[in-house]
């Protein structure tokens, strides 16, 4: 008998890990497969970091994170958001993943339901799965935009909360602000919890971020330093919401992550009083990408922000098949799968630099004309 817990059942991380052993075995890999910005976190970011060492600042910190910090995310917020909040209604944890668990752990009950959009960020359905929750579905094809009369349909007496998560990992969707303020119309009337996962909020292309809780109260609005500091390893996140859902969060902090790491929120303090400008690198990036999938006859319908573009694969191949296929030349990209109950779809990450990613196009169009 196995001493694994039944709740391992939910997770089947198989689909990334054929694409990290598949790395493994090539010699030159094209990885255009994780979710990784190309920079590294920039320089005065790690110095906030070595003087938070230096000057001890290297003990717990309040479980609900730094005062400062927590005041400087609450002031973003308010003036680039357009959210109402305040330093103690926002809270720090150990990255967005972690928050995402904390979120449910807070919100959910075994039976109650939590609407997630296909194509998603695997942990959504993984961790509401995990805490009892009820997993609903809906479907965001052909465009991957919500399709807002699915959403309706899909709500039943035990749905608590929808997850939104714009611009969209694995689609790059970014849903327009008159989407948003319908589903914000749906979400009061049946009065629904929204979680709002922004992490990509400054890496749009094509249309603009809106924050769907600067109109609507019961949204629970998270993001990180992650992708646009480039600071995916120092694992910091934030959330701001109902000041009761944030206490209760911050009572599981205290038992689950006792508090993210100072140094971390120190670095992060600094980060945001001097912000990187990516954005004109990525939309090179993104206008590459999106004019090499045309001449490939490809369509990637969403692909309006983030560094994501998520595509059928030709012929019917399943996605297994393809990505198989695309190691052959030495092409890492991922298995559909891991976002999405629909099959035979791919992602490619184009957070790579620009010579990775020619050299990938390269190698997928070499793959495609010779699959025709
Ligand atoms: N949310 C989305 C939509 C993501 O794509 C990712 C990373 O790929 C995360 C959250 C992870 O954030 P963190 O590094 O803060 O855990």
């Amino acid at each position: 008998m196995s001493f694994i817990a039944q709740r391992l059942n939910y997770f089947d991380s198989s689909d990334f890990q054929l694409a990290v052993q598949k790395q493994l075995l090539l010699k030159d890999p094209i990885d255009l497969s994780i979710g990784l910005p190309e920079e590294l976190t920039p320089e005065h970011i790690k110095a906030a970091g070595i003087q938070a060492i230096q000057r001890d600042k290297t003990a717990y910190t309040p479980a609900n994170g730094v005062p400062e910090l927590r005041a400087a995310l609450a002031e973003k917020l308010q003036s680039e958001n357009g959210i109402k909040t305040t330093a103690d209604a926002v809270t720090i944890v150990p990255g967005l993943t972690t928050g995402q668990l904390l979120v449910y752990l807070a919100t959910i009950d075994p039976g109650d339901e939590v609407i997630v959009f296909d194509p998603y960020y695997p942990p959504y359905p993984h961790l509401a799965s995990m805490v009892g929750g009820h997993v609903v579905y809906v479907s965001t094809l052909p465009t991957y935009q919500p399709d807002l009369p699915a959403l309706e349909a899909s709500i039943t007496n035990r749905t608590k909360m929808i997850i939104i998560n714009s611009p969209n990992n694995p689609s790059g969707a970014v849903y327009p602000e008159h989407t948003l303020r319908q589903i914000a119309k749906i979400a009061e009337q049946h009065n629904l919890l929204v979680v709002s996962d922004e992490i990509y909020e400054h890496f749009v292309y094509d249309g603009s971020h809106f924050s769907i809780g600067s109109i609507y109260p019961n949204t629970i609005t998270m993001n990180g330093f992650s992708k646009e500091y480039a600071m995916t390893g120092w694992r910091v996140g934030y959330i701001s919401g109902p000041q009761d859902i944030i206490n209760a969060i911050n009572e599981l902090q205290q038992y689950v992550v006792m508090s993210s790491s100072s140094i971390a929120q120190h670095a992060a303090l600094s980060a945001l009083k001097h912000r990187p400008q990516i954005i004109e690198k990525y939309r090179e990036k993104h206008d590459f990408i999106l004019q090499e999938f045309s001449k490939l006859g490809i369509d990637v319908h969403g692909a309006q922000g983030a560094f994501y573009a998520f595509f059928k694969a030709p012929h019917d191949m399943t996605d297994f098949d393809f990505v198989n296929k695309a190691t052959d030349y030495n092409l890492i990209l991922v298995p559909g799968r891991a976002f999405s109950r629909l099959h035979g779809f791919v992602r490619l990450s184009y957070g790579a630099d620009m010579a990775t990613l020619k050299r990938g196009m390269s190698a997928l169009e070499r793959m495609i004309h010779e699959l025709n």
